[in-house]
C-alpha cells in the first residue's frame, strides 16, 4: 500500500554525483542507490527530472511577528539607529491593519515554499503587549507543526533593566513554552550587564533552556558583552545552548582580541548567528571556522519597520553572506550553503537533518548543476518535502499542505 510520506524520487543528483534514486519510508531517508527508472507497482514514484537535491534550509534567526510580509509596502519609518527603529516600532504596531497571527503565517507559507524545513524566530516580550505576540507564534508553531520546525525566542526587545517588569515577563513566556529566553546589547542598550545576564541566565537556569542573545554593540563595548556571555556560560554549565546573534564585535576587532574570542566561543561552543548582510562588520566565516567555532545564518527581519528588504529564502541569504564575505570558489559557496543548513541544524541542536540514509527527508529539488551553482543562482524550488510530504511546488504551498493549515 502506498503511504503519503513513503516515495522514490528518481533520477535526482546529490553534490557533484551522478543521478540517484532516493527511496523514503515513513518520512526517513531509507536508501540512497543507482538511479532506477523502473516503476515497480504498489509504490509512489516521484521523476526529480535531473534535478539538484539540497537538504532543508535552516533560518536560524528571525522575527516573524514583526513582519509584515503580504501587507501594503510600508516606506522605511524610521531613524538611522537601533534606538529609533525600537520607539518607532513600538509606535506603529498597534496601527497595523493586520493581526499578528496572519502576517506571521504569510511569511511561513512562504518560507516553506523556499525549502526552509527549520527556524528560530526571537518574539518582542515587551510592553504594552505583555506576552500577546507570545501566544500568537506559540499557536502558529502548533498550527505549522507538520510543516516546518520552529524555535522560538522570548524577546526583551526594549531591555531587561531599564523595563520595569520584563524580566518577569520573560519568565512567564519561556514557562508557557518559548524554547529559548533572549536579550539584548547589556551595556550599550540595557546599560547594565549585570542585572541583564543576571536575568536571562536565572530563567535558563530555572527553566532548563538555552540563551541566544542579540550583540550589536561593536568594538569595546561588544567584546566586553561577549567575554561575560562566555564566562556566564562556563559559570552555569550551559557550554553548546548558547547563541550570540550578530556578534559584530567579532567581525570588527584586532587580531588578537579575535583569537582570544574565536578559541573562547569554540571551548564553549557558543554559536554565532548571523544576517550577512547591511553595513556592520560581518565576523569572519572562515576563520571562525577553522579555529572550531560554529556560526550559522538567518535572515532577520523581513519586510518590517526596521527593514524593506527579505523575501525569507535562505539560498539568497547565503548568496548574500557568500557576497559579503569575499567568496568565489565552489567550496566557498558550500560553505555559505552550509551556514544556511547543516551549521544552523546543528546549532539548533535538530536531529536527523542532511541527506544521508537515516536523516529525516527534509530536502527539496531544484535546477542548478552543483551546490555552489544554487547558492549563486537561487531557482526556484520545484519540490519542498518535510517529513517525506511533498509540501510544496515552484514555491507555492500544495494543496494538501494547505488543507493540513486549516
Ligand atoms: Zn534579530
Amino acid at each position: 500500500m502506498a503511504h503519503e510520506n513513503s516515495f522514490q524520487l528518481q533520477n535526482v543528483r546529490i553534490g557533484s554525483d551522478p543521478p540517484v534514486t532516493v527511496s523514503v519510508r515513513d518520512g526517513v531517508i531509507a536508501a540512497i542507490s543507482e538511479n532506477t527508472t523502473d516503476q515497480p507497482s504498489g509504490l509512489t514514484i516521484i521523476d526529480g527530472a535531473d534535478g539538484l537535491l539540497l537538504p532543508a534550509l535552516v533560518d536560524g534567526h528571525m522575527h516573524v511577528d514583526k513582519t509584515l510580509f503580504g501587507q501594503p509596502w510600508l516606506p522605511y519609518p524610521a531613524g538611522p539607529d537601533r534606538d529609533s527603529r525600537i520607539e518607532t516600532e513600538k509606535k506603529l504596531r498597534g496601527e497595523f491593519a493586520a493581526p499578528v497571527e496572519e502576517r506571521a503565517a504569510a511569511l511561513l507559507r512562504q518560507v516553506i515554499g523556499v525549502g526552509t524545513g527549520a527556524l528560530r524566530t526571537h518574539v518582542d516580550v515587551d510592553l504594552p503587549i505583555g506576552l500577546d505576540h507570545m501566544h500568537a507564534i506559540l499557536g502558529l508553531r502548533d498550527r505549522f507543526k507538520d510543516f516546518l520546525d520552529i524555535q522560538i525566542v522570548a524577546f526583551p526587545q526594549s531591555g531587561i533593566a531599564r523595563c520595569p517588569g520584563m524580566a518577569d515577563l520573560l519568565e512567564a513566556a519561556v514557562a508557557e513554552g518559548a524554547d529559548l529566553v533572549g536579550g539584548i546589547d547589556p551595556i550599550g542598550f540595557d546599560e547594565n550587564l549585570t542585572v541583564h545576564y543576571d536575568t536571562i541566565f536565572g530563567i535558563a537556569e530555572r527553566h532548563g533552556v538555552g540563551i541566544d542573545i542579540h550583540l550589536h554593540d561593536a568594538g569595546p563595548t561588544g567584546v566586553e558583552e561577549l567575554e561575560a556571555l562566555i564566562e556566564r556560560t562556563r559559570a552555569a554549565g550551559l557550554e553548546g545552548q548558547v547563541t550570540a546573534s550578530h556578534a559584530f564585535c567579532v567581525g570588527g576587532c584586532d587580531e588578537r582580541t579575535f583569537e582570544r574570542l574565536a578559541a573562547a566561543l569554540a571551548e564553549t561552543e557558543i554559536c554565532i548567528a548571523t544576517h550577512g548582510g547591511g553595513a556592520s562588520p560581518l565576523p569572519p566565516v572562515k576563520k571562525l571556522r577553522e579555529r572550531g567555532a560554529s556560526i550559522f545564518a538567518g535572515n532577520d527581519n523581513i519586510r518590517d519597520t526596521w527593514t524593506p528588504y527579505g523575501n525569507g529564502d535562505m539560498l539568497e541569504r547565503a548568496m548574500l553572506t557568500a557576497w559579503r564575505s569575499g567568496f568565489r570558489t565552489d567550496t566557498d559557496l558550500e560553505i555559505a550553503l552550509d551556514l544556511a543548513s547543516g551549521a544552523g541544524a546543528k546549532a539548533l541542536g535538530l536531529d536527523g537533518h542532511g541527506l544521508d540514509v537515516g536523516c529525516a527527508a527534509d530536502f527539496f529539488v531544484v535546477d542548478a548543476d552543483t551546490p555552489a551553482h544554487a547558492v549563486a543562482d537561487r531557482p526556484v524550488r520545484r519540490m519542498v518535502f518535510k517529513r517525506g510530504r511533498l509540501v510544496a511546488r515552484d514555491g507555492t504551498l500544495t494543496e494538501a499542505a494547505e488543507a493540513g493549515l486549516r
